[in-house]
């Protein structure tokens, strides 16, 4: 661990390599760790419509995949490692991963947000034998099957529509009368005939006997009566893909940073948090609007913020 380096940034989401482009091109000797692919959420997402410039058949991993591109050429170092502790609070900057240790002159913490669970009795159990969490991932697995996704926000419904491409059914189970997704995406949705809805209903549990997802109850919360849905025959299995959000993924920082009430990182429009040299960006952090667009531009502001730190600080 010799080398004090000059920014590590964590997380190559959108955020994470839009900061390490700005980054590379200030010449900063910048590391970029990310812990399984890069890309982060947007990498399940199958078709982009709101990306600045992108073409028409835009989809998370080709904009992903030209992002790393533009990042390595700038000579960013991206690796592969998990961050298992950060130590944030003296001036520079210690990030211990399951390969190794680093040390920066400043971070910049762009480790998004992971998909909310239900709590409901059987989803963890079932998950990956019936529950699942991503459309792009696991749709092939239910071609001709009926599946129920959970959650009528922007993601529920796009996925919804994007799973009719392989489900014989989809159900769109949400727990109000009203959908939550923006209106140009509610209007795709109801007049796909492969969609219905169920309204006013959350999820209270779900099981299977042959060790795949083949039942699930749901509750009412209007009427207060639960009804409990089956697998056809034979089918023996349908799919629930649940999509009610993401929360932070803040597990792995130390508790100097502050967090707001929702635990997304505070920064300030600088997209510096409470702790020096330490900065936020993209999901990670509370804001009004998370899309790819905001997170490029968050990577962009923090890098620049975080240059003119190291000028003014060594
Ligand atoms: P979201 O907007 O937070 O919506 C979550 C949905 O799940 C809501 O409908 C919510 O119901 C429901 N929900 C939450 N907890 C639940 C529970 N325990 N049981 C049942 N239902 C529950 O999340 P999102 O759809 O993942 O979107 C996240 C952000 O990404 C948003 O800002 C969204 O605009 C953005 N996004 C944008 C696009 C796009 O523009 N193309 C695509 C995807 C995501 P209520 O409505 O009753 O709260």
């Amino acid at each position: 661990m010799s080398k004090i380096h000059d920014l590590i940034i964590v997380g190559a989401g959108p955020a994470g390599l839009s900061a390490a482009l700005y980054a590379g091109r200030a010449k900063l000797d910048t590391v970029l760790l990310e812990k399984e692919k890069a890309g982060g959420q947007i990498v399940t997402t199958d078709e982009i419509e709101n990306y600045p410039g992108s073409p028409q058949d835009e989809t998370g991993p080709k904009l992903i995949g030209r992002m790393v591109e533009q990042v390595s050429h700038f000579g960013v170092d991206l690796r592969y490692e998990e961050v298992t502790s950060l130590e944030l609070n003296e001036k520079v900057k210690k990030v211990k991963t399951n390969k190794g240790e680093y040390e920066a002159k400043a971070v910049i913490l762009a480790t998004g947000a992971v998909p909310r669970k239900l709590d409901v009795p059987g989803e963890k159990e079932f998950t990956g034998r019936g529950v699942s969490y991503c459309a792009t991932c696991d749709a092939a697995f239910y071609e001709d099957l009926e599946i129920y996704v959970i959650g009528g926000g922007d993601t529920a419904v796009e996925e919804a529509i994007y799973l009719t491409k392989f489900a014989r059914k989809v159900h769109v189970v949400h727990r109000r009368d009203e959908l939550r997704a923006a209106k140009s995406i509610q209007e795709k949705a109801f007049a796909n005939e492969k969609i219905d809805f169920i309204w006013n209903s959350v999820v209270k549990e779900i099981s299977g006997e042959e060790g795949v997802v083949d039942r699930m109850v749901l509750h009412n919360r209007v009427t207060g009566e639960d009804t409990e849905y089956l697998a056809d025959e034979d089918d023996g299995i349908f799919g629930v893909f649940v999509q009610v959000g993401y929360l932070p993924a803040t597990s792995t920082f130390n508790s100097s940073i502050n967090l707001d009430e929702g635990g997304y990182i505070k920064a300030n429009e600088e997209l510096a948090t409470n702790v020096e040299g330490v900065f936020a960006a993209g999901d990670i952090r509370g804001k009004i609007l998370r899309q790819v667009v905001t997170a490029a531009s968050d990577g962009a502001v923090a890098a620049i913020q975080a240059e003119k730190y190291i000028e003014n600080n060594f």
